[in-house]
């Protein structure tokens, strides 16, 4: 292997750390506490570990968790009544409605009643407008967030770069291609219609991969010394172990990462970035709420890592 491997497990531990110290001094200087409430709808097992990791790293942060665990017979007006009372708490500053929702139940209709300052996932279509028009201040989505710090810290100035997202997801793909391009870097988005894949792909100074299939971009797509961001998280067969799974991302990390430059690996690459930036949002959005100076992300991490 010749690429470096970006390892966003220390990335995110960094962040948190930095947002932590943030947090200290907030409370410190003003008296604030952030605080995070989460409404979960439903027995989902992959959103009841998510829930819980996600109460877990705000308590840790130093901020409020509030946790909504609601059974799946709510109702759409229910949910609608927990949103309003959550936008007029002064001790909630970020709100999140975990999703998939039960089916029956309308998510988007609830994401827009969410106040747009408090809308951590970045999804209310005002906070997607305002990252597409470069008008006002956007929460920004969680994992394309993460994603593009982590290149800004390997790469630093983005501006001029080819970058290829592979994906136009309304949670990745589309936030990741705005981000670049608000970088200037020169972007191009493909999905599943794209022809010559590949040939789009080879022309990439930044590959960022979000599409949900595994290991689908092989070392040969790659251009020499590239950065591959791999957001992908897909459960596969265990190669070597009967009846057990193995995660792999969205490119084939063992020949990308002869060509790449740098490459993040799966698990514990993009992965731990998300919840990270969820934290982040929430401090930001408290700053924002307050008038108060917003954290300057990257540079709580180098001050962190002692840089
Ligand atoms: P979606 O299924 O919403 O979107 C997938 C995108 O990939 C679509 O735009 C689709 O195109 C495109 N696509 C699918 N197949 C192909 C193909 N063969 N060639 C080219 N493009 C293709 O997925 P998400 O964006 O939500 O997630 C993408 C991946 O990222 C998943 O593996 C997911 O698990 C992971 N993920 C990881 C997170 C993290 O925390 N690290 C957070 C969120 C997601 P079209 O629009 O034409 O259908």
């Amino acid at each position: 292997m010749t690429a470096t491997l970006l390892d966003g497990k220390a990335f995110a531990a960094a962040l948190r750390k930095g947002l932590s110290s943030f947090v200290d001094q907030l409370k410190q200087d003003h008296g604030l506490k952030p605080g995070l409430a989460v409404v979960l709808v439903g027995e989902d097992p992959a959103s009841q570990v998510y829930v819980r990791n996600k109460h877990q790293s705000t308590i840790e942060a130093g901020m409020a968790s509030f946790e909504y665990r609601l059974p799946d017979t709510t109702s759409q007006s229910e949910l609608e009544a927990l949103i309003d009372e959550l936008n007029e708490r002064s001790d909630v500053n970020g709100i999140l409605v975990q999703l998939p929702l039960p089916d029956g139940l309308d998510d988007r209709a609830l994401i827009e009643r969410i106040r747009v300052d408090k809308d951590v996932d970045g999804f209310h279509v005002e906070n997607v407008g305002m990252l597409a028009t470069g008008v006002g201040k956007p929460l920004v989505p969680c994992t394309p967030l993460g994603s593009l710090l982590i290149l800004q810290d390997h790469l630093g100035n983005l501006s001029g770069k080819n970058a290829v997202v592979l994906g136009r997801s309304n949670i990745v793909g589309k936030p990741m291609a705005q981000l670049l391009l608000s970088e200037n870097a020169t972007v191009e988005i493909c999905h599943s219609r794209t022809q010559d894949l590949a040939d789009h792909v080879r022309r990439a100074d930044i590959l960022v991969a979000a599409v949900g299939r595994p290991e689908m971009v092989p070392g040969d797509w790659i251009k020499p010394g590239a950065t591959v961001i791999d957001v992908g998280i897909n459960r596969i067969p265990h190669p070597e172990k009967p009846g057990k799974f193995k995660l792999v991302g969205d490119v084939h990390t063992a020949s990308c990462a002869e060509v790449a430059g740098a490459i993040t690996p799966v698990p514990g690459g993009i992965g731990p970035m998300t919840i990270a930036c969820l934290l982040a949002n929430t401090l930001t959005a408290t700053c924002r709420q307050h008038g108060l100076a917003e954290p300057d992300l990257l540079a709580l991490v180098r001050q962190a890592r002692g840089e």
